[in-house]
C-alpha cells in the first residue's frame, strides 16, 4: 500500500531512498531544484549525469523521461533525474508531467527505492501552473503500480504548499 505524504521543506534534506530531480534535458545542472541537488549533493552526480548524457543521449533526456544517478553527500542514496515540460511549449503538458511521475517510479523500482521524495515538477522555471501540476502529481502516483512504499512531496513555499493540500 503506498503512502503518499505532503510535506514543505528542501528535497535536497530528505532522508529517503532516492530524491527526484526536475532537471534540464542536457542534464548539465542549472538553476531551481537542479541546483540545490547539485550544490548540496556534490560533483559525483554532475559527473555521472555528464557520462549518462554521452553514453545513453548525446541529444539529452528526452521530456517525460527519468535516469537515476547515485546521490554523492545528499542523505538519500539515489538522485532520479527527470526532465518536466515546459508548460507553454509542450503540447501535451498533462501527458507529460504525469510521464515524468511514472518513468521516476520505474526507475525506482528498479533501484529498489522503497522511499521517494519529489519535488513540483516543472512548477518552477518550466512556468505550470500549480493548481494543474499539483493535482496530475497526486493522482499520477496514487494510481501508479510501483513497489515503492512512501512517496513524499516536498514543497519549497507556502504556495505550493497549499496547491498540494488542496488537491489532496
Ligand atoms: P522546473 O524547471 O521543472 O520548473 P524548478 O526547479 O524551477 O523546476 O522548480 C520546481 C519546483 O521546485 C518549484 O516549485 C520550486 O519552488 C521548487 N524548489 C526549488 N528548490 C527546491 C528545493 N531545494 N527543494 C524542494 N523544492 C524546490
Amino acid at each position: 500500500m503506498l503512502q503518499i505524504e505532503i510535506v514543505q521543506g528542501d528535497i535536497t534534506e530528505q532522508d529517503v531512498d532516492a530524491i527526484v530531480n526536475a532537471a534540464n534535458s542536457s542534464l548539465s545542472g542549472g538553476g531551481g531544484v537542479d541546483g540545490a541537488i547539485h550544490r548540496r549533493g556534490g560533483r559525483a552526480i554532475l559527473e555521472e549525469c555528464r557520462r549518462i548524457r554521452a553514453e545513453r543521449y548525446p541529444d539529452g533526456l528526452p521530456t517525460g523521461q527519468a535516469v537515476a544517478t547515485g546521490g554523492g553527500r545528499l542523505p538519500a542514496r539515489w538522485v532520479i533525474h527527470t526532465v518536466g515540460p515546459i508548460y507553454v511549449r509542450s503540447s501535451a503538458p498533462a501527458r507529460e508531467l504525469a510521464s515524468c511521475h511514472i518513468e521516476s517510479l520505474r526507475v525506482a523500482d528498479e533501484l529498489g527505492a522503497r522511499s521517494v521524495a519529489f519535488p513540483a515538477i516543472s512548477a518552477g522555471i518550466y512556468g505550470y501552473p500549480l493548481h494543474e501540476a499539483a493535482p496530475i502529481a497526486l493522482r499520477t502516483v496514487r494510481e501508479a503500480r510501483t513497489s515503492v512504499e512512501l512517496v513524499r512531496f516536498v514543497l519549497f513555499d507556502e504556495v505550493a504548499l497549499r496547491a498540494f493540500t488542496l488537491a489532496e
